[in-house]
């Protein structure tokens, strides 16, 4: 037995904001008898206890208090890496998978997030899209540092069953994308 001391998996170089999308006042789309400002306050809350173990990282609100978008904006202009959650919607039910939106310098950044997403929700990877593909709204979260992540469709029931059966694994997979964004890797470190 050996009394080094342990060797830490990741060193955290950049501080992370996750954000829910909409407000207490803004419910979003709504779809299946849900709505979205509802999912992903929820969702941005199990990330929080998620990452919050392993990181340090802000939120937009207390445990379920969701911020409106002005606020969540000035938050993410103070972070390196900024995340907010919506989920998508559609006139066609049978629209599905999940896409992020984001500036092209987090092009890389958002197609990791779809993989994750995609992969855990066995749902499509729609991909990371360019700015130009968000509604106004987004846009300011965006421009202000962010990514926007369409977990999935609120309006296609197969997108909301693969939700809520896989949450704490689609959880731990975003997590997980989110700490290597934020972290370097002990051998990156030691090469630094
Ligand atoms: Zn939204």
């Amino acid at each position: 037995m050996t009394l080094s001391m342990p060797i830490p998996v990741a060193l955290q170089t950049r501080s992370l904001f996750i954000s829910a999308g909409h407000s207490m006042t803004d419910p979003g789309a709504v779809g299946n008898g849900l709505n979205e400002a509802d999912i992903v306050l929820d969702f941005r809350d199990r990330l929080y206890e998620f990452l919050a173990d392993r990181i340090v990282l802000a939120r937009d609100g207390k445990p379920g208090i969701n911020l409106p978008l002005r606020q969540a904006c000035e938050m993410a202009k103070r972070h390196d890496i900024a995340v907010e959650f919506h989920c998508n919607a559609a006139e066609s039910s049978s629209a599905t998978g999940t896409e992020t939106l984001s500036a092209p310098s987090d092009d890389e950044f958002g197609d990791q997030l779809c993989t994750a997403i995609a992969d855990t929700l066995n749902i499509s990877n729609r991909g990371d899209k360019g700015e130009g593909d968000g509604q106004h709204s987004r846009l300011a979260f965006i421009r202000a540092g962010g990514v926007i992540v369409e977990l999935f469709f609120i309006t296609n029931s197969r997108d909301l069953a693969a939700y809520h059966e896989h949450l704490d694994a689609l959880v731990g997979a975003v997590g997980r994308v989110l700490i290597s964004r934020v972290c370097v890797s002990d051998h990156e470190a030691a090469a630094a």
